[in-house]
């Protein structure tokens, strides 16, 4: 085959073809796998990104004729288990995306093999199922008498180990605590402002929890309110929310992520149609909405509608200021602040919009990392890849440490899942950041001096 080198053209992304027969055929899949990792094996250029690269090329080199015809198709799996779809190779690394002839999508051909193992049946299921259900992990693990003792376990050394064994939770990874107090029950209501459209914002918003902040950090939430009302901007809550499927798409679990997509779509298409923003506050769900699911649904005008309704909150912001419409009277200076830029909002393309923020809090001095932290959602909990997801964390943990004017007075990642795991990194490495962990609508509504 010969081509260029890169295209000329912008990169574009096929939809996924998920609904056709062939996509779960097994054997057509493997062939394709064989023709993308034949073209890795030919560029590695992604080898330090994650361990799914690594493991391919060791594959290719340690086989008997050191190209892929020595690698054994049931090997090809293994390289499928190690990639948890951040999208960072496909968004800015690969050449060969398409409009480039060799229409290479290495992140959509893994989801396709995850889907394929799904359907089949992994060993690992029963787990896999029960950590990506979080609405339910949620609802239940945050009744009012369970939540205590629910969160005394996690804390728990004895009962940890029984977890490890029994359903392959690794007993170090850091595991979120839950809150009967959720969000959405004690959101406080906005106050009536008059709606202020921008020339790049609408002038109101609409609140899109997620399950992580619904369950586990409402104050994430509420430091959304306050800030939102300290602008003057009217927000509302989506009228039904359920998880947006971006656990169960990393399992390849897609008629799942169709279900729920029923469940949102139609409220949250409403309140586009009716010209809000719709702000998520974890990267993983805007993306759902923004790229994965116009992906899995092309031509559906609902998802169309959200797709173009959702902004990271701090895009928002952002365009809110270019508009003139943010408030600048930040009243604490914020100090040292590292800074994570989680993989999940890199691939949003909409550039560095809370370091742009920040930046503009006098006083405030951000360190900016811009690699993946390792712990990829549910992922790097599981026995099987933790101690990965902390060797490929490792110089974020590292960097996030090296504030060039000195000790970080806060550690901020836009992905507080992966926040958590950097805290747990750098307190592994002897460089604990204990009280200094804040999302950055936190840091937000901490500097506009708000309580
Ligand atoms: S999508 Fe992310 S985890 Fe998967 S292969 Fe690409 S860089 Fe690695
Ligand atoms: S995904 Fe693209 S850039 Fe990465 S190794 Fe494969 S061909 Fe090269």
């Amino acid at each position: 085959m010969t081509a260029r080198e890169g295209s000329l053209e912008a990169p574009t992304r096929h939809p996924l073809d998920w609904k056709n027969p062939e996509f779960h055929d097994e054997s057509r899949a493997l062939d394709e796998m064989h023709r993308v990792f034949e073209i890795c094996h030919g560029c590695r250029r992604c080898l330090s990104l994650c361990n799914a690269f690594p493991t391919l090329f060791d594959l290719i080199d340690e086989s008997a004729s050191g190209e892929m015809d020595g690698v054994d198709r049931v090997d090809y799996w293994k390289v499928v288990d190690q990639c948890y779809l951040c999208d960072i190779c496909y968004m800015t690394k690969c050449p060969y995306v398409p409009p480039h002839p060799w229409n290479v999508d290495f992140p959509h051909l893994m989801l396709r093999g995850k889907a394929i193992g799904f359907r089949k049946g992994t060993p690992t299921q029963f787990r896999d199922k029960a950590l990506s259900s979080t609405d339910r992990n949620g609802t239940l693990a945050g009744i009012p008498v369970v939540v205590q003792a629910v969160n005394a376990l996690t804390r728990n050394k004895t009962f940890r180990r029984g977890l490890e064994k029994g359903l392959g939770v690794d007993r170090n990874a850091w595991l979120p605590e839950f809150t009967s107090d959720k969000f959405r029950a004690y959101a406080a209501p906005s106050q009536a402002h008059p709606v202020r459209d921008g020339q790049r914002t609408p002038g109101k918003v609409a609140i899109y929890a997620t399950c992580y902040v619904n369950y586990n950090e409402p104050g994430i939430g509420h430091d959304l309110t306050k800030v939102l009302d300290h602008n003057r901007i009217p927000y509302v809550l989506a009228a039904k929310e359920a998880c947006c499927g971006m656990p169960k798409l990393e399992l390849g679990d897609l008629d799942s992520v169709a279900a729920l997509k029923e469940k949102n779509i139609p409220a949250l298409a409403r309140l586009a149609r009716e010209g809000y923003a719709i702000l998520a506050p974890i990267p993983s769900c805007a993306l759902m909405y923004k790229q994965e699911l116009p992906m899995l649904f092309p031509g559906d005008a609902d998802v169309q509608a959200v797709q173009e309704a959702m902004f990271d909150p701090f895009e928002y912001f952002a365009l809110r200021a270019k508009d003139g419409l943010l408030e600048t009277d930040f009243s604490t200076p914020l100090g040292n602040v590292s800074y994570h830029v989680s993989c999940h909002l890199r691939v949003q393309n909409v550039g560095q919009k809370t370091r742009e923020v920040l930046e503009t809090i006098p006083g405030t001095h951000v360190h900016t990392i811009e690699r993946c932290s390792g712990h990829a959602g549910t992922w790097g909990v599981k026995k099987e890849f933790h101690q990965t997801a902390m060797k490929i964390g490792r110089p974020v943990f590292r960097q996030m440490g090296e504030h060039p004017q000195g000790e970080p007075n806060w550690i901020t990642s836009d992905c507080q899942l992966a926040g958590h795991h950097i805290e747990q990194g750098m307190g592994e490495a002897g460089r604990s950041v204990e009280g200094r962990l804040a999302h950055p609508l936190t840091l937000l509504r901490i500097a506009y001096g708000l309580q």
